[in-house]
């Protein structure tokens, strides 16, 4: 049983969230994201958690949070 329902998609919605796909890779993402629930609300708060990231909180988030969530991004 794996931790969440799609664990072998999280990579591709990264590097779609990162524009770091190549167009066939984004053909998949998006393909999966109309057919999965699952990764089209996770992206969705992803992108939402980016831009609220980028507009509002880049001067008020602690460093030390900032840190985190860089390593979170970054880990495998
Ligand atoms: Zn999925």
């Amino acid at each position: 049983m794996s931790r969440t329902p799609c664990e072998a998609c999280e990579e591709l919605l990264q590097g779609y969230l990162d524009r770091a796909l190549t167009d066939s890779e984004v053909g998949r993402a998006e393909s999966h994201l109309d057919a999965c629930d699952y990764c089209r609300r996770r992206y969705r708060f992803e992108e939402s958690l980016r831009k609220y990231v980028q507009t509002t909180a880049a001067e008020r988030m602690p460093v030390g949070l900032m840190e985190k969530l860089a390593q979170l991004r970054s880990s495998p």
